[in-house]
């Protein structure tokens, strides 16, 4: 059988794991390495090396090599430009919708780069093996959009892969934990890498791995720690030589010393760091102690501690809730992140596991259930930010929830505005914010339909997120029987800024934004009685009379008065005291007087309308 290999793209480091018997391990390169570096780079010769080869080479040549590339995966060119000062190779942000990075006479995509290191770890585990490698399943943040994903998966491609799934980190490190545990309870997975931070709430039951909520920062790593302390050291270079080391090279080889005193500080109390640069010549020698180090990167581990309390908010849990806490990732190993994760939880993480290793460990995994015996086991997901489409007024109408369990299908239904409307815009958004302008544009398209009376159409909208977190969407025109499927495919992605601040305003918007929505679907609602009854008066007012057809219109003017303020719960009482003053008029008259009626101002699509207050 064609049993499939599990691939962990790191943004610092990559690893192929395989199910050996009972439990998977990582496999090694031939002078037993297990971590590759994410690191591509051009030679001399001009030929490109990969991992260690090339990670010689971010001193040597800096504009030559590409770290991080993970960075820049499903990104357009506008959106780089906090991710721009981790790659060393020139970029080409010209064009908006997808990134490319210059490396020896080529230009290329993040997807081929990061092919160029699933390629390498393809061999290493054919070599191991001893059999052809083509089926994969490859590891995401949680936080990556469907434009990240999609690019990882044209990484697995280019490389001659078959990508059958792609999967949360989180949910593949618990993967892992659950194979030798098989624990029940709630668990938190803290997974802080190179260049990403994920924390995820998990939910472990008779086997089955279900994600409650999922928190994050994909611009959050161990990276961010080499950097703290190497600007404090380059400003001291400085300081005391009276020349700034500016040139990629220099900076490479103060960061790159730096990254190696933070591994030495987690296991010792004080180290003494040389550095060396060539142009201008510097030696620069200094002891530093741990508790300098803390200093330096204590605001970036604090950093860490928000998305873990969003992620319990979202999962509806308190601290003292969670049973087990699970250290993912090489930044684990600082003892500051430790102690923090600690405090947070207010228990002792989890570290059996090799933190480096978990993640792709639970790849091969969950490539075992797919290809191999293990069918046994399920596995749940959940999509990180909520989806819908644009309703009328520019609100927006939900329909996957955020952290809703994927896959999954969800169906709404809708209706046109305006009379002899030919197609309906179907404009989908992503984010937490209930109005359209909040929200981020996924794409949009048109469902062409038969003109009908206003609010006679019904457009049936289903979102299929499928199991690697892609979204689709189809719209069907119900009463012409007419049904057509439409594929959207994802504009470039959402900047990690984007979704953060996304998050974050959910949270403080969220009760304003509800109002908001509140008001405008009331008010929707309001004119569409409005118009009716206006219409209906002047048709009916001969078969009721003066008397009745002066109430009504008495009743109207509070009713108009009543949309002109802010207050939805007034709103709604009004339109029901109208209701009732009208009924014997709506009665006499044809229903299809009211629903021909709509405002003709914008066309669009609308939900269709309630038909009490709520
Ligand atoms: P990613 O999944 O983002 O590729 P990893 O989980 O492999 O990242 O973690 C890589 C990060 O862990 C790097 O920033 C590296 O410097 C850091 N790291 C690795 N070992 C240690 C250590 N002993 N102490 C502190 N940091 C470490
Ligand atoms: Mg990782």
């Amino acid at each position: 059988m064609d049993r499939a290999v599990g691939i962990d793209l790191g943004t610092t480091y990559s690893l192929v794991a395989v199910m050996d018997g009972e439990s998977p391990r990582v496999i090694a390169d031939a002078s037993g390495n297990k971590l590759l570096p994410s690191v591509v780079a051009v030679d001399q010769k001009g030929s490109l090396v990969i991992g260690d080869e090339a990670k010689k080479y971010r001193v040597s040549n800096a504009r030559q090599t590409v770290s991080s590339v993970k960075r820049l995966m499903g990104k357009g060119g506008r959106e780089i430009v906090p991710e721009a000062q981790y790659i060393a190779a020139p970029l080409d942000v010209s064009d908006e919708k997808i990134v490319k990075v210059k490396l020896g006479n080529w230009e290329w995509t993040p997807a081929e780069i990061s092919a160029l290191i699933l390629r390498e770890l393809k061999q290493r585990a054919e070599k191991d093996l001893g059999r052809e490698v083509k089926k994969v399943v490859i590891t995401v943040p949680a936080y990556f959009n469907d434009s990240q994903r999609q690019a990882t998966k044209d990484a697995g491609r280019i490389a001659g892969l078959e990508v059958i799934r792609i999967i949360n980190e989180p949910t593949a490190a618990s993967l892992a934990y659950g194979l030798e545990k098989k624990k029940q309870g709630l668990i938190a997975v803290y997974d802080f890498g190179g260049g990403t931070l994920d924390v995820s709430i998990l939910k472990l039951k008779d086997g089955i791995f279900e994600v409650l909520a999922t928190c994050g920062n994909t611009h959050l790593g161990g990276d961010d720690l080499d950097w703290a302390l190497a600007r404090f050291l380059l400003k001291e270079i400085e300081a005391r030589f009276g020349s700034k080391p500016d040139q990629a090279n220099a900076i490479q080889t103060v960061v790159d010393a730096c990254e190696q005193a933070k591994r030495r500080l987690s296991t010792e109390n004080e180290i003494t760091l040389d550095i060396r640069l060539s142009d201008p010549e510097i030696d620069y020698r200094r002891k530093i102690t741990r508790q300098e180090f803390e200093a330096r990167i204590g605001p970036i581990v604090e950093k860490t501690v928000e998305p873990c309390l969003s992620a319990l908010k979202d999962a509806k849990l308190k601290p003292e809730e969670i049973d087990e806490v699970i250290l993912v990732g090489g930044s684990t190993r600082v003892p500051l992140v430790r102690a923090t994760v600690e405090r947070v939880f207010g228990k002792k993480p989890h570290s059996e596991l090799d933190p480096d290793e978990v993640v792709a460990l639970g790849a091969a995994v969950q490539a075992d259930v797919l290809t191999g015996r293990m069918k046994d086991i399920l596995l749940l997901d959940v999509a990180p930010l909520s989806l819908g489409i644009e309703s009328f007024g520019g609100i927006v109408s939900r329909i996957i929830r955020r952290n809703t369990t994927i896959p999954v299908q969800a169906t709404d239904h809708f209706t046109t505005a305006v009379d002899g409307q030919t197609s309906v815009d179907i404009h989908i958004v992503q984010g937490e914010r209930g109005l359209v302008r909040d929200c981020r544009s996924l794409g949009r398209f048109r469902l062409k339909i038969p003109p009908m009376p206003a609010g006679f159409a019904r457009i049936e909208v289903t979102f299929i997120v499928d199991e690697n977190g892609i979204l689709k969407v189809r719209a069907r025109d119900l009463r012409a029987g007419t049904e057509e499927s439409i594929q959207v495919k994802p504009s470039y992605g959402l900047t990690d800024e984007q979704v953060e601040k996304m998050l974050e305003d959910s949270l403080r918007f969220e009760k304003q934004d509800e109002e908001v929505r509140k008001l405008v679907e009331v008010r929707n609602h309001a004119q569409f009685i409005i118009n009716g009854a206006k219409r209906a008066l002047v048709q009916g007012r001969e078969l009721i009379g003066n008397e009745e057809s002066g109430k009504i219109e008495a009743a109207l003017k509070i009713l108009e008065k009543a949309c002109e303020g802010e207050d939805a719960g007034l709103i709604w009482k009004t339109l029901n005291e109208f209701g009732e003053i009208s009924n014997h008029l709506a009665k006499i008259l044809m229903d299809e007087a009211l629903r021909e009626a709509l405002a003709r101002k914008k066309e669009g699509v609308f939900k269709n309308p309630v038909q009490s207050g709520s």
